[in-house]
Formats: structure tokens, sequence, C-alpha cells
């Protein structure tokens, strides 16, 4: 079953494949009838369709039940374009696409707020409105009778610069659409954008925490969504030349997230798979008229069972998000077996290795000044001050419940200070959002690990230097050459950040199938390679088992070898007097001392807080 799926995938993603396909399509028509003909365009448009809510629901991981109101968008816009303004059918296809993609960034607004069953329920809210709409606004788009008499090649009216399309053109037309579509898209994916995209939908807050901009991300994921789906509609519009309500219920935007869904989402395959299968299938159940629903119905309820990632994770291997070409270029297979590093290709990548030192007496990079944070009556932080300096490892330590995590949820930007500040090379940071401060240099670990599951190590670690990349969303869809150089340079310094981890055997398993102390270390890993000044790490020895601590221990020196800050939080006191500089000890939410490691466990306070417990557990 695996040298099956590998076998598929190989064919699948093998160039000469996509080539056949396009001809075989290309030609299937000539000798077709009407018929097959349309139903073969309607395949494309499905196919945009379905990848458009794959895009945000799949991969940006935002439900919409309201797609139907962006293809309403696009088609009638479109219609409207062409026949009340008079454009040229290529200007009002692309304008209905952006008055499409508009909407879509608008309505990100509200949506992005919301997630999982209240976004369900706006989004369909959505639809609704758009619907509605269409029904009631009789002057523009002729309310329940709808809007006819549109150019297309079924009225015979269409032309194309200054050509006349007939069924079969227009179907190749949407056919290079919706492959160009497809190549964009793949291309998209396996960028720093797409990869972004997995990561808020896995875990905003860890997006964040590596400088990604959740709102930003969800505004864009939106839009393109929105102008593919504008797209399908448009081309819609020019197929059938008329428009009526009833195409654009909620009914359509179920079918739209159903054949996604139930094809594979998350994927480029799956929706296709998705988009063909339910295109052909009603056409084939005509003949059970009466029983075409039922059958529906019980697909829907058996395909999970059978293929729990859709049809495509039944025939093929999960999809990856690194390009395959700068893999091999960064002297990586695609096996991700790592092949001898081009020393010339090395030489564009960033070298790991800073040049700061010790510096003991330096001013401290991030300080934190009489910080206090309450929830509701409890003062989870009350009064804290402390400060990181270069080339130090300061510990935070103190029993359960003492306010070291809020510490750090507050120092980077996740909660806001009640009072007192953050103060990061001498600017006061408090209260800024999560990705801001990352952005800066001051970024953090958490006490949950926050990663990928779906990608692999490798590709979670790369998700960390987003940041640093620079190529923008139309370059890496085009994937332009520059592209491919920059992802490169990132790819060989993963390969050296997850050296140092110690997570080079592990590098190409994905991450859902790791244990416990390999996602700890994969998520410090994440954290070096947006390259902060200032490292904040929630108990990442939690869990680990003797050989990984020990890893551990090398990758924080390490860190503090070149010249950062660390802030640990530390139970394991074994662990924690091997390697830190510096010592602040919480207790209800205020410190109750600082110094070194000797004088802690001497302090009457810490013992009678705390340690006496830990040591008696330990010796
Ligand atoms: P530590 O990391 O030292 O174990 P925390 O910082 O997680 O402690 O918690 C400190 C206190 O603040 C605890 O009493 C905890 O219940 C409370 N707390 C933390 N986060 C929240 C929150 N989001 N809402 C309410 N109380 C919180
Ligand atoms: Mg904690």
């Amino acid at each position: 079953m695996n040298a099956l799926r590998q076998t598929v995938s190989t064919v699948l993603g093998h160039p000469a494949t996509s080539l056949v396909v396009l001809l075989a399509l290309w030609f299937w028509p000539a000798s077709a009838d009407r018929g097959t003909v349309q139903l073969l365009s309607f395949v494309m448009l499905n196919i945009l369709l379905a990848q458009s809510i794959n895009l945000l629901t799949g991969v940006a991981g935002q439900i919409s039940l309201g797609h139907a109101g962006f293809f309403a968008i696009g088609a009638y816009g479109s219609a409207l374009l062409v026949k009340s303004a008079g454009a040229p059918v290529i200007a009002a296809i692309l304008g209905g696409t952006v008055i499409t993609a508009a909407v879509g960034w608008l309505l990100a607004v509200p949506a992005g707020r919301v997630k999982e069953f209240y976004l369900a329920m706006m989004t369909s809210g959505f639809g609704l409105l758009c619907f509605e709409i269409i029904k009631e606004w009789n002057d523009v788009t002729g309310g329940v009778m709808g809007l006819s008499g549109i150019a297309s090649p079924t009225l015979k009216s269409l032309t194309i610069l200054g050509l006349k399309i007939d069924a079969i053109d227009y179907f190749r037309i949407l056919l290079v659409a919706a492959a160009v579509v497809l190549w964009l898209l793949r291309n998209f994916i396996q960028s720093h954008h797409g990869r972004a995209f997995f990561a808020i939908q896995a875990s905003e807050i860890a997006a964040g925490s590596i400088g990604i901009d959740q709102a930003q991300t969800k505004r864009r994921a939106y839009a393109i969504s929105a102008a593919i789906a504008g797209l399908a509609g448009a081309f819609y519009a020019h197929l059938v030349g008329y428009l009526g309500p009833d195409s654009f219920t909620i009914m359509r935007s179920v079918e739209v997230l159903v054949m996604a869904v139930v094809g594979g989402i998350g994927t480029i395959v799956g929706p296709v798979l998705g988009a063909v299968l339910f295109t052909f299938l009603p056409s084939k159940l005509q003949a059970f008229a009466a029983y075409q629903f039922m059958v529906y119905g019980l697909i829907l309820m058996v395909v999970f069972l059978l293929f729990r990632k859709g049809f495509a994770g039944a025939i093929t291997e999960p999809a990856r998000f690194i390009q395959p070409r700068a893999l091999r270029a960064a002297g990586l297979t695609a096996a991700g077996v790592p092949a001898r590093i081009d020393a010339s290709a090395a030489q564009t990548a960033e070298p790991v290795a800073a040049t700061a030192g010790h510096q003991t007496d330096t001013a401290p990079l991030l300080e934190v000044r009489d910080l206090v944070r309450r929830f509701a009556g409890l003062v989870a932080v009350d009064g804290v001050s402390l400060a990181l300096h270069p080339g130090r490892i300061t510990a935070l330590i103190g029993p359960n419940g003492s306010g070291k995590s809020t510490l750090v949820n507050v120092a980077s930007g996740i909660y806001t200070p009640s009072s007192g500040q953050v103060v990061f090379r001498g600017k006061d940071i408090g209260g800024q959002a999560n990705h801001a401060i990352a952005a800066q240099g001051v970024v953090r670990t958490f006490q949950d690990p926050r990663l990928v599951p779906s990608f692999t190590v490798r590709e979670n670690v790369l998700l960390g230097a987003h940041l640093r990349y620079r190529s923008s969303m139309i370059a890496s869809a085009l994937r332009l050459p520059g592209v491919m150089r920059e992802e490169q340079a990132h790819l060989i310094r993963t390969t050296e950040v997850m050296e140092v981890a110690g997570l080079s055997g592990v590098a190409d398993q994905l991450l859902e199938s790791l244990p416990y102390g390999y996602r700890r270390l994969t998520e410090v890993a994440r954290a070096m390679m947006a390259d902060p000044d200032v490292l904040m790490l929630d108990e990442p020895a939690a869990g680990l088992s003797e050989g990984e601590l020990g890893r551990l221990a090398e990758v924080i020196r390490y860190i503090k070898s070149q010249g950062k800050s660390v802030l640990l939080i530390e139970h394991h006191m074994d662990f924690v007097n091997d390697i830190v500089d510096d010592v602040v000890v919480l207790d209800s939410g205020r410190v109750i001392y600082r110094g070194d490691m000797s004088g802690m466990r001497r302090d009457p306070a810490v013992i009678e807080a705390y340690l006496g417990i830990q040591q008696v557990a330990h010796d």
C-alpha cells in the first residue's frame, strides 16, 4: 500500500504527467458531444472552487460555509461589467475577480476574529447575505428572474480579442486557467507564505511567536481564496449565459466544501479529485435520480471512516511544503537524506555562528520593570523586575502557579501588562502584538509545544525563518529564481540548526509521528531559526529523557555562545545548575531571590517556598 502510494505520488508529481493530462484534455472535446464538453467545463470550474476553499479551509484552517457568496460576486460582477458597462470579456472576468478579492479581504476583518463554530456561522451568514442581495436587488441583478443574455458560447455571443469563442474554445480557456491556478497554488503552498497559512491553522499564538502576523495572514488567505472563487464565478457567468439566485444557495457552498474535504484538503491533488468525482458522479447517478442524494449521503457518511484524509490521503503520500528543487539545490535529496553540502551554495546562507562571545557587563537586552499582571482578582505577576544580558542564561524558577509562564506571556506580547514595563533595547515594547515583538528579536517557546503536526521536523524548523524571508507572495507564486535561492539558503541553515539540536536523524519524519522529546527540541530549533536576540524557553526540559536533556543543554549553551540572552524556565534543578549564570526565583508572582545557584540553594526564603521539597525529592 505504501509502495503504491509512493508510486502514485511520484507519477502525479512528475511534470510529464501534467503535460499528458493537459494534452489529453485539450484534445478530448474534439471527439466529444456537447454535453460532455459542458460537463468538462464544469469540472474545471469546480476545480477552481474546490481549490479556493481548500486554500482558506484546508491550508489556513478557516472554515467557510459562504463560498457561494464569492462565486456569486465574481459571476454577477463580470456579467454586469460586460452587460451594463460594456467592458471587454477579459477585463470583466479580471474585474469580477478583483472585486471578489476585495470583498474577501473585507470579510476577513470580522471573520478573522472568530473561530470554528462561530466562523462557520459567520461565513454562512455572509453567503446568505449575498444570496438575499441577489434576490432582492432587482434593478441590478434581475432578482429572481435572473440575468440573461450574458455573452457566452451557449448563446454564440462570446468574442474575446475579436475571436468568436465556441464551447470547445471556452473549455480550453478554462483548462488553461485551471492549470495556471493550480501551478501558482502549488508554488505558493511550497513557499514561506503558504507555510505561514499552515502555521496559523496549527496555532495562531505559536505563529505569532515566530513573527507571523495572524490578522494579515488571514486577510491574505481570504482575499486569495475569494479571488479564485470569484474567477470561477466569472467563468461560470460566461459559460452558461444566464445567472439566477438558485445557483448561489448555501447548498452550493456546502457542495464546494464537500468536494474539497472528500477529495482531501491541505493538498493540491485532493480538491482536484473531489471536483472530478463530484461533477461526474451526479451525472452518472442520474439513472437513479430518486436515490441520487441517498448515494451522496452514504458516501459522505463512510468516506472518512475509510479514508481519514480524503481520497488523496488514501492514494498519495502526504504533501510536502518545501520546493523539491530547493531541497536538492541545498544538497538535500527530496527524500531528505543529506547529501554533500554544495560549498558555493552554503556561502549564500547566513552563517549560524555570530561574533559576540561572553559579554557579562554590557547593558541588558531585555528588562522587565515592576511588571504586574492580574487576572480578575488574581495577581499572577506582582511587581517583578529582571534583566536579561547578552551572552547570559537566566533561570526563572518557582513552584507551579508562581507566575513564570505569565511573565513570559507578557514579555512576548501574548498578554498586555496590567502595569509596569517590558523594555527591549531601551524601548518599552509592553502591550505590542506578539508577532511585532518577535519581529524585533524576542522569541519564545511554549510550555506545551505548538507546532504544525502535518509538517516534517524540517518544515517546522524552517517555519522559524519566516521573518527572514523577503520574497513577495507574487514572486513565490511565480517561483522566480530569487525565491529558490532564498529558500535554499534557509534550508542550509535549517540543516545546521537541526544538527545542533540533534534532529538530523528525524528531519524528514512527520512531527505527529514523533515522541514528545523531539517535539520540544523541534520547537527550540524553530525559535533558533528566527535568530532572536532574546530567547525565552518555557520549561523546555519537561518530559525529556536523559539523553535529550544533554542535547538541550548543548543547544542552550550554543545559543549563549552566540551572544544571545536566554531566559530558561525550569524545574529540573540539576539541569539548571549545570548551565545557568543567573537565577531569579518567583513565589506567588513575586521575586524572592536573585543571584547565583549556590546562593539560591542556601537562601532560607527559597528553601521554605520551594527548594526544601525539591531537595528532599532529589537526595
Ligand atoms: P507557572 O508558569 O509559574 O506555573 P503561571 O504563570 O502559568 O504559573 O500561572 C500563574 C497564575 O496565574 C496561576 O494561578 C494561574 O492559574 C494564573 N493564570 C495564568 N494564566 C491565566 C489566565 N489566562 N487567566 C486566568 N488566570 C491565569
Ligand atoms: Mg508555566
